[in-house]
């Protein structure tokens, strides 16, 4: 149709005769239109938390300056505001750092029960604050993969942390690693939360992409952590999975190749 066409090129091999190829130009467009709304999400989540300090500066520039009790509270708020800040540009920086690297494939061997067990610590303060646990199920031997440590400890990261911002007070959160087949390790984390309605599940890894924007926001999220994983994923030339179900929980798996499948 109208969205594809055909254009005539000079025969690269010298023939006389013209060889032709396909513009798509409806991919084209997609790829274009899905740069301009990230560059305009990025600006807007930044752009929401300034505002809110402003707004917060003018008033303890003015009535507030007097009354302690609520320059307190109101610096707390600020806080909270430049942090959520910090992360959002921490987390743009990463997607940016990953994406820039796409082609070249991460070869060192990674052991992933190491890095399971530095989030178990990294993230015991917020784990202990919901009374959760962080269970690691590991089978015995199992390979390293092929990838880049920093990356797939901020893979675990990401996932293990939505597993406490959406997951039940007073549940576990499974790290379950094991071979799949003889070239692929399987990694899943799984919690007992609040689940994904089907619907939401193919556009999870969409940057800003979130299903209760408001929760997201209170819980501290950046609405980047699935895209990031998703890209670490692709960069391993694994293959990223997410199946939940509402009322009972999430389970996302990452299929990542052994460091001895690249021979
Ligand atoms: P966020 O920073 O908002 O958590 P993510 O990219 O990590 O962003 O996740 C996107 C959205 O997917 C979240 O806003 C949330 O709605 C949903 N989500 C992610 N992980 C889970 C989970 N384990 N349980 C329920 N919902 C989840």
């Amino acid at each position: 149709g109208q969205d594809q066409r055909w254009e005539l090129l000079a025969d690269p091999i010298g023939n006389d005769k013209q060889a032709v190829r396909i513009v798509d130009r409806t991919a084209l467009r997609a790829a274009e239109k899905m740069r301009v709304d990230f560059v305009a999400n990025a600006s807007h989540e930044l752009r929401t938390p300034l505002a809110t300090l402003i707004g917060f500066i003018e008033t303890l520039e003015g009535p507030a300056v007097e009354d302690a009790d609520a320059r307190r509270r109101f610096l707390a708020i600020m806080r909270g505001e430049a942090q959520r800040m910090i992360r959002l540009v921490d987390d743009l920086m990463s997607l940016s750092r990953i994406e820039a690297d796409k082609h070249r494939q991460p070869t060192a061997p990674v052991a992933l029960i190491p890095l399971a067990e530095e989030v178990r610590d990294a993230l015991g303060h917020r784990l202990a604050k919901g009374e959760r646990k962080m269970l690691i199920d590991a089978e015995p031997g199992l390979p390293p993969v092929a990838g880049d440590r920093d990356q797939l400890l901020q893979l675990l990261h990401n996932l293990v942390g939505n597993a406490i911002k959406y997951g039940r007070p007073g549940t576990t959160v499974k790290v379950r690693l094991r071979r799949d087949g003889a070239s692929m390790v399987r990694l899943t984390v799984e919690d007992e939360g609040e689940g994904i309605a089907a619907e939401h599940l193919p556009r999870l890894t969409e940057r800003f992409y979130r299903v209760d924007p408001g929760r997201s926001r209170s819980v501290g999220g950046t609405g980047l952590g699935l895209a990031i994983v998703k890209h670490i994923v692709e960069r391993h030339r694994g293959q990223l999975l997410i199946d939940s179900e509402i009322g009972v929980g999430t389970r996302v798996t990452a299929l990542l190749p052994t460091a001895a499948s690249l021979g």
